[in-house]
């Protein structure tokens, strides 16, 4: 078993954990706003540019430069489809910013993306917006953004650590700031602790704790575990979004989950139940448009209805907008569904509801500063930017924005900052001993508790929820937990051990699983991703608030916080008198 003696201790100015599209922003944009000789450092548990989930973006990035389209009505959308909890002044820098991101992406990190006959740049209609503001390249956008940021990365002469798992925000021993974090090198097993003036953590959430999911395999929520330790604040722990259209392959297939996104549904693409009904204007009146949270509980329903153990999820057809335009539009998407037997242009192809992306977060302002001095989270860790409900293209928007924002201050935060802190060495030790607990114990199998723990969620934390079907879930999660903690790992080989690294990441889930149930049971009402069937009212949109989730010694305890509606009041808009409030994608 390693000793204390065994951490590599090592010094940067500027830490960023995860190289998605926040971690690789933060990078770019720290190097530009540091003072010269600042040292940059780049902590990945995979490798940069070939793990997380902005590589996976498919549909596109919302940016509000469409014809008819403004940043007020960016806003306004974010605003309503998160059903008036955002933190609005984070939603406001979101959309304002995200066309200098775009502009900044095209003109100097060399995307391209698809463009209309004339030269403009082509918008696509994505769910819950009024106009067309999806950019994109084909469907596999997310693969030119991460391709071309990782070129100017690898570029530069940032430190890469890849492989590197981050396992401990480490604060200094007054609890006033953090020190580092606690890393283990995933090559050698070996712990290695980076002190830092200041850290940006990007490592992305990610819900794969549920049965269906859609998140890279290495996000597993490390990050809000570590930040819970740490005894920060997390908003909106009860939102989870299922993206509605999960491809549906079987059990033997870790295709099964993965998203068919939402530009189909965008450019016409039609629901069908078992006997083959068009089913969703049963729900909602904009069928198939309406946003992800209100489709995704029409498929639930209907297969709640189906009850049929062969034939589980619901289908989703675009034959009728014609094969060939289907192909050559949504190439990428054919293919997938190809590769697991499925016609998409021709055919219909089975779909279920699938954890997509998570909410909830740290509590940041809109600098991403959190409440710990050193500390800063931007992308999917941090929370507020869209409540309930992230619109389908604002996640990339969010994490590149965000992302750019962490490293702009951080460089110039760190222009105040004096010397390195020390760490707590007691924590330090105790972030140790906690991975490598399951070394005392005897091997046990790691991923049947994984499938316990995916089970539970889906069944009573998942698209639909209840009093009773949480507290039974809080109740499975425990079990799963207990038998974890009495789960064994060989540590006679730690390089690449993998097992190991599942304990971590299910150690991880389960203790955001437990937070997620808890934040549940106190919002009372149902808003955008979160349905309570015993609440399924909305509640007083006045009196909105959020859930704020943060833990003492090993309790969890969840409290509501009221919304501050610091632009916009419920009933009122921040359009231009006059101006539709519906355009295109709703029409
Ligand atoms: C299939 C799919 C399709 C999507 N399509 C769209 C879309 O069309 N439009 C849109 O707006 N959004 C889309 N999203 C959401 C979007 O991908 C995310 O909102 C966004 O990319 C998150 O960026 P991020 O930088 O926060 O995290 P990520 O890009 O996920 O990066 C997280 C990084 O953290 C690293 N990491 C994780 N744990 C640790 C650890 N313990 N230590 C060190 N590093 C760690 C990971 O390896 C990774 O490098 C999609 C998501 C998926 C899964």
């Amino acid at each position: 078993m390693p000793l204390k003696a065994d951490i590599e201790r090592h010094d940067t100015d500027i830490l960023i954990l995860g190289t998605g599209g926040a971690g690789l922003f933060a990078a770019l944009h720290a190097q530009q706003s540091a003072p010269p000789g600042t040292k940059i450092t780049i902590a990945v548990k995979g490798l940069i540019g070939k793990c997380g989930c902005t590589r996976m973006v498919q549909g596109g990035y919302n940016v509000a430069l469409g014809p008819g389209d403004s940043v007020e009505r960016h806003f306004m959308d974010t605003i309503v489809g998160g059903k008036w909890l955002p933190n609005q002044d984070m939603a406001w820098k979101l959309c304002e910013q995200a066309v200098v991101r775009v502009r900044e992406l095209e003109n100097e990190i060399g995307c391209f993306f698809d463009r209309e006959s004339d030269g403009h740049l082509h918008h696509k209609a994505f769910a819950g917006q009024t106009a067309d503001r999806t950019v994109h390249k084909g469907d596999l956008t997310g693969i030119e953004i991460i391709n071309r940021l990782m070129e100017q990365v690898l570029s530069r002469p940032t430190e890469k650590l890849q492989e590197h798992r981050a396992i401990g925000l480490v604060p200094t021993k007054d609890g006033s700031a953090l020190s580092g974090v606690l890393f283990v090198d995933m090559r050698t097993g070996k712990f290695r602790f980076v002190r830092a003036k200041t850290v940006m953590m990007g490592t992305g959430g990610g819900p794969t704790m549920y049965k269906y999911h859609t998140p890279s395999g290495d996000k597993t929520m490390d990050g809000l575990a570590m930040a819970l330790r740490l005894g920060l604040p997390l908003r909106d722990m009860e939102m989870v979004q299922f993206h509605p259209t999960g491809l549906l392959a079987g059990d033997h297939t870790r295709m099964t989950g993965t998203v068919l996104e939402e530009g189909l549904r965008g450019a016409g693409g039609q629901l069908l139940n078992a006997r083959g009904d068009r089913f969703m204007f049963d729900y909602d009146d904009r069928g198939e448009r309406a946003t992800r949270d209100v489709v995704s509980r029409g498929i639930y329903a209907e297969m709640r209805k189906n009850n049929d153990p062969d034939q589980v999820g619901m289908f989703i057809s675009m034959g009728h907008l014609g094969p060939d335009n289907v192909r050559k539009k949504f190439k990428g998407m054919v293919k997938r569904c190809a590769d697991s037997g499925f016609d998409l242009a021709a055919g219909k192809v089975e779909v279920v509801p699938t954890a997509h992306y998570f909410m909830g977060g740290v509590v940041v302002d809109p600098d991403t500063r959190t409440a710990i001095e050193g500390l800063y989270v931007a992308g999917e860790d941090a929370g507020g930017a869209h409540g309930s409900n992230r619109l389908g293209g604002n996640g990339v928007a969010n994490s590149t924005v965000y992302g750019g924002v962490a490293g702009d201050t951080m460089g110039l935060d760190i222009r105040n900052m004096g010397a390195l802190r020390d760490p707590d060495e007691t924590i330090l030790s105790a972030e140790i001993e906690r991975a490598q607990r399951p070394f005392a114990k005897k091997a046990g199998h790691i991923q049947s508790l994984r499938h316990k723990l995916q089970e539970a969620m889906w069944e009573d934390v998942g698209v639909m929820r209840t009093q009773a079907g949480m507290e039974r879930g809080l109740e499975r999660i425990s079990d799963i937990k207990a038998e974890l903690l009495e789960t064994g790992v060989d540590a006679s080989n730690l390089a690449f051990n993998l097992t190991w690294h599942d304990w971590l990441n299910m150690a991880s889930l389960t203790e955001v699983s437990e937070v997620i149930a808890k934040a549940g049971l106190v919002r009372e009402n149902s808003r955008g991703a979160h349905f309570r069937e015993d609440f399924p009212e909305p509640g007083d949109l006045e009196s909105s608030y959020f859930t704020v989730a943060q833990q003492s010694g090993v309790e969890v305890s969840v409290s509501r916080e009221q919304v501050q509606f610091t632009i916009v009041k419920p009933g009122e808009t921040v359009l231009p008198e006059g101006e539709p409030e519906t355009l295109v994608a709703q029409a």
